[in-house]
């Protein structure tokens, strides 16, 4: 039987930094990936003459050289951003109402408070105190809970009191009056699935926070360059990487890891796994029903899963100005009513109603594509319900029925888009429950309620020597998932050293 120190299950974003952490540690590692290439959701397909990005469209939290942010910070520790190029993004995001609003926003915050207080004069100075209290929020969240501080107190920490349990809606409304006002500043809920009612003010902080101080970023070749940069990493530093061979079993004895067995048959002794496969593919499928410790299961049954989603992947033969595409980020809606956009995520048909994201990288990177060629993202959230319900001699049909549907919704906005599309590609919940492996292709994890922040919740598994990183034990995004997986294996190095 083989043995290593510490055996790692997936490689999606957490799993790989995971992994490397070990790795560069000394740690005699093993990674087992499902799939035949690294990198869960961080990866890339190819369709004729497009390489298409899967999930990337706004890497936060890096930061410049000379004002490194923490993902900076991290991937310098694993020794990969010298093997990267990561490409700054101009724009914050453009927001779409077609017929009430077009604006576009720069990543920073006195041009992203001026932009906003010329286009709603009448609430200039609550523009100015909300979005002083998201730095001010998010100043105390870093030290509070970034910087570990061993003692968080009321008096210390006023503002985060004061706002950690709010959600978004409260805050909002305490601040403006115009719907339009609030749409327009808050369109990053659709990055975490829960509409202004549910979701954190201090999530929304978070965001804005990360985007606006230290500028979105992309990365040449797109997430599959980190992922393969990761993956090159732990491979250097002494690791090894199984792919095409995902975990079968984690083996639990007495409340401790005792091993894993491989896709393949396989059984490998070890007493730490850092899983970054769902919590619902490792509580429940990779270990066995008695060793599942009770306060997990009840813990998942008061879980909800959060949306999958339902992408168009588009090569278009024409450069994205020529079909009046000249931001990166688009958010386009009709309407200012964000409990609507989220209900239609509950159904599978597409209409203006809904709630659209187009990314076109070429305006990020103008060599993300073919010369005289864009390459477009077209993402709504999607609940994976009702992609489940459909007969499988149906799904080619309807897969195709809500692309169209959604080209219809885009061709207002940017007329012409479609006679334009050279390759097109389309990825529903259930491409994400393929290869993802995640429960009806929840692309967030579990809904991240206020009462599930990572801030209250402790990532730790009742199973001595088991432990989670990744989409599912905190937030989703890249950067909190590789961040996740190195805090994971700081517990694991701690525990090794006990
Ligand atoms: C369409 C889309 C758009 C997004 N846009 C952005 C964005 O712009 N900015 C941003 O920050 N984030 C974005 N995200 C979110 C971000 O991509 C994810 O949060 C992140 O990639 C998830 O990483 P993870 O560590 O949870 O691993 P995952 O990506 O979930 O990967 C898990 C891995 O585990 C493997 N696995 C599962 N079961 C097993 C098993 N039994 N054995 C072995 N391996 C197994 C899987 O094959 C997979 O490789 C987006 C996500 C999607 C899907």
């Amino acid at each position: 039987m083989q043995a290593y120190d510490a055996v790692v299950i997936g490689a999606g974003n957490g799993g790989l930094t995971a992994a490397a952490t070990l790795a560069r540690q000394g740690v005699n590692v093993l990674l087992l990936e499902r799939h035949n290439i690294p990198g869960g959701a961080a990866t890339s397909f190819c369709r004729g003459r497009f390489e298409f990005e899967v999930a990337l469209h706004q890497l936060s939290g890096l930061g410049t050289v000379e004002k490194p942010g923490p993902l900076r910070a991290l991937l310098d520790q694993l020794g990969v951003t010298d093997k990267l190029e990561f490409v700054p993004m101009t724009d914050l995001y453009h927001i779409v109402i077609p017929g009430q609003i077009d604006m576009t926003f720069k990543p920073d915050r006195q041009a992203l408070t001026a932009e906003l207080q010329k286009q709603f004069p009448k609430e200039a100075s609550a523009i100015e105190k909300y979005i002083e209290l998201v730095y001010a929020l998010f100043t105390e969240v870093i030290g509070a809970f970034y910087l570990q501080d061993p003692e968080i107190s009321r008096d210390k920490y006023p503002v985060y009191f004061k706002y950690a349990l709010k959600n978004l809606q409260e805050v909002l409304d305490q601040h403006f009056n115009d719907p339009l006002l609030k749409s327009v500043i808050s369109p990053y809920w659709v990055y975490m699935g829960l509409p202004p009612r549910l979701m954190s003010f201090v999530d929304m902080a978070a965001m804005l926070f990360a985007y606006c101080e230290f500028m979105p970023y992309h990365i040449k070749g797109g997430s599959q360059a980190l992922s393969n940069a990761l993956a090159d990493s732990i491979i250097s530093d002494g690791g090894t990487i199984r792919f095409n061979c995902g975990a079968e079993k984690i083996r639990v004895k007495d409340g401790r890891i005792q091993g894993v067995l491989t896709q393949d048959g396989q059984e490998v002794k070890t007493h730490y796994v850092i899983s970054n496969a769902s919590k619902v593919t490792t509580y429940v499928d990779l270990i066995d029903r008695e060793h599942i410790p009770a306060e997990i299961l009840a813990e998942l049954r008061q879980s909800t899963l959060s949306q999958s989603a339902f992408t168009v992947f588009m090569g278009l033969d024409c450069e994205p100005q020529s079909v009046g595409i000249t931001e990166s980020t688009n958010f386009i809606l009709n309407h200012t009513d964000a409990e609507l956009a989220y209900e239609r995520m509950k159904v599978i048909d597409i209409d203006e109603r809904d709630y659209l994201m187009l990314t076109c990288y070429n305006l990020i990177d103008a060599d993300f594509s073919p010369q005289g060629t864009s390459q477009i993202a077209l993402v709504t959230l999607k609940y994976g319900d009702p992609w489940l319900a459909i007969a499988p001699g149906e799904y080619a049909r309807e897969k195709f029925r809500m692309a169209d549907s959604m080209l219809k919704v885009v061709e207002k906005v940017f007329p012409g888009v479609q006679a334009h599309i050279e390759e097109i590609e389309i990825g529903t919940p259930l491409t994400h429950m393929r290869y993802l492996g995640h429960p009806k292709g929840a692309i967030y994890g579990f809904d991240h309620f206020i009462k599930d922040s990572t801030l209250f919740v402790p990532n730790k598994s009742p199973i001595k020597g088991l432990y989670g990183a990744g989409g599912w034990v905190g937030y989703n995004g890249f950067q909190p998932t590789l961040e996740s997986g190195v805090h994971a294996a700081r517990s694991v190095i701690n525990a090794m050293k006990k």
